[in-house]
């Protein structure tokens, strides 16, 4: 399915006197031209035109349940964390492709690929075809024993036979040029430490139950923490309670965070209170798809937790009720899948951003703190 809301452009936060004169000029150039009788077509990229080089954007893609996150730092570098579903006629890259073409880049440096479940990993071989990439990220060898995973990742190491690949592990860094990006947990281990931010006793992790840790993939995504300047990003990929508590217990390595990514699509196995309250998020973003995750459970913990400002879904949970969804400008899409619209954020170096909903168009900012 064509994802016609692409085809609308976000309100062009960035319109600038220097965009107009660059406008202008093409146009005098082309004016000149005509007289000296060369035909040449005029065309001015508005996206790329309007892509300001001192903001980080982020993408929340909606691949209908999966991940597709898209980092663009100024300089023009990118990370994509996860790919989304196989199938759909290529559908989940081609709402990455949109996203791109918003953000003026042609091509990804580095994809992340959380776990090898079929909704993060899956969308890797119709990616490939249409973009090219430069390095593939991963926590190393599928843990989990099942057919589907298997296939997936098979499909995965095959797609990306001969480019560059590099295996994560708890503490590496992420280069990408203007961002600070370290991973925090890979393949069932975490960090102990994060450089730069002070390790805090966390009192969260008094009253937290015990949970049973499962055999699949999800505990061992890869999760990552985003700095640019006084910004932060929290992305845990589906990464599941017990390996949350792990994270941030009895200490709290991470610190606080200005946007998280709401974990495991806001499924009640992942989002602890011991984790969601200490990093004491100013504003959170779920990618639950209209029938898959947004657990009322999950969304209650996140509505509750300390500082928050806004929660975001890209879909209204529909096996949920009124009180476990936001509000409907809060939703990317609320009638259902299909649509494709997505959030974007621009984030600035002092720690202030936005979140534009591309189906409404409108923009809320969270000033400076
Ligand atoms: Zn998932």
């Amino acid at each position: 399915m064509r994802s016609a809301p692409y085809d609308r452009s976000i309100p062009l936060i960035h319109t600038s006197a220097t965009r107009h004169a660059t406008v202008f000029a093409a146009l005098l150039m082309a004016f000149a031209l005509a007289l000296l009788g060369v035909a040449v077509p005029v065309r001015i990229d508005a996206q790329t035109a309007s892509r300001n080089q001192s903001n980080l954007l982020i993408y929340i893609i909606d691949v209908e349940g999966g991940q597709a996150t898209l980092l663009v730092s100024p300089s023009g570098s990118s990370l994509l964390v996860d790919t989304g579903w196989p199938g759909n006629d290529g559908r989940d890259a081609q709402r990455i492709q949109a996203a791109m073409k918003d953000a003026g880049i042609s091509k990804i440096s580095k994809v992340l690929i959380t776990h090898f479940h079929t909704d993060h990993v899956g969308g890797v071989p119709e990616l490939v075809k249409r973009v090219e990439v430069g390095e593939f990220l991963d926590h190393g060898i599928n843990r989990e024993d099942s057919d589907i995973t298997r296939k997936d990742t098979a499909a995965y190491l095959k797609a990306i036979q001969g480019k560059p690949r590099r295996v994560l592990h708890p503490g590496d860094r992420i280069e990408i040029p203007g961002l600070n990006t370290t991973v925090l947990t890979a393949d069932g281990e975490h960090v102990h430490s994060v450089a730069g931010t002070k390790l805090v006793p966390n009192p969260y992790c008094a009253t937290e139950p015990k949970w049973e840790l499962d055999g699949t993939e999800n505990p061992r995504s890869v999760g990552i923490l985003v700095r640019f300047g006084a910004f932060s990003f929290l992305d845990l990929g589906d990464l599941t309670k017990p390996k949350e508590i792990a994270l941030v217990c009895p200490n709290n390595p991470i610190g606080t965070v200005d946007l998280y990514l709401v974990t495991h699509h806001g499924f009640n196995l992942s989002n602890t209170r011991s984790i969601v309250d200490a990093i004491h998020p100013r504003v959170a973003i779920m990618d639950n798809g209209a029938h898959k995750a947004g657990s009322p459970e999950a969304w209650q913990t996140v509505h509750e937790s300390p500082g928050l400002e806004d929660l975001y879904m890209l879909h209204t949970a529909e096996g949920s009720d009124a009180a476990h969804n936001s509000p409907e400008a809060m939703i990317a899409n609320p009638k259902g899948g299909g649509d494709g619209a997505y959030f974007k954020v621009i984030a600035r170096t002092d720690g202030s951003f936005s979140v534009t909903n591309s189906r409404t168009g409108q923009t809320k900012n969270y000033a400076h703190q």
